[in-house]
């Protein structure tokens, strides 16, 4: 299993001091051919019409999406400003990424708060809201919908969305993580 590539405290909560080592933009070749193929030109930042790439550890490209307009919109324009091909996009397509979104803790309908934020950010709908008897609804995600756009994760008011390569969706993170 790869290591999650965002640690929720170290990455997206303390911008690029990233100590784990930062998610790549979509469709990055796997992390060894990826730094010996990227130039650190910039080129992808710069193309990123929703300004979530930033320079992460060593001057390579890295995602966060508590920048700019926080989502991808998997729209390829890094990939077809990458000329020394770090980023490569199959003519078959495939995955951009193994990225899900998971919802932690600080959840608030978890805390029996009425919230609905991360669903209505949802693009895809990967997030539903599971009615309760006497409580109020709590969310669900879908991790076979779930593209990890993260388009939830900077909307939610208590930062409870963890976007993790790793992470079975709605797998509430352990204390060591938090
Ligand atoms: S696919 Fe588009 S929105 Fe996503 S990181 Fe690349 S340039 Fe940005
Ligand atoms: S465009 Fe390609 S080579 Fe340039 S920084 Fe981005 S990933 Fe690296
Ligand atoms: S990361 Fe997944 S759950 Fe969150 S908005 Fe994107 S598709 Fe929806």
């Amino acid at each position: 299993m790869q290591t999650a590539s965002l640690s929720r405290r170290s990455f997206l909560r303390g911008g690029m001091r990233a100590v784990a080592p930062a998610v790549r933009p979509p469709w990055a070749r796997a992390e060894a051919a990826f730094l010996a193929a990227c130039t650190r030109c910039d080129a992808c930042i710069d193309a990123c019409p929703t300004a979530i790439l930033l320079r992460a550890d060593g001057g390579f490209p890295g995602v966060d999406f508590s920048a700019g307009a926080g989502e991808c919109t998997f729209c390829g324009e890094c990939v077809a400003h990458c000329e020394p091909q770090a980023l490569v996009r199959s003519a078959e397509g495939g995955a951009p990424w193994a990225l899900k979104a998971g919802v932690g803790r600080g959840c608030l309908a978890e805390s029996g708060v009425e919230c609905r934020v991360c669903g209505e950010s949802c693009p895809v709908g990967a997030i539903r809201f599971r009615p309760r008897l006497g409580g109020v609804a709590l969310p669900q995600l879908d991790a076979d919908a779930c593209t990890g756009c993260g388009a939830c994760f900077a909307p939610c008011p208590t930062r409870a969305i963890a976007m993790t390569v790793d992470r079975v969706a709605n797998e509430f993170p352990t204390e060591s993580e938090r």
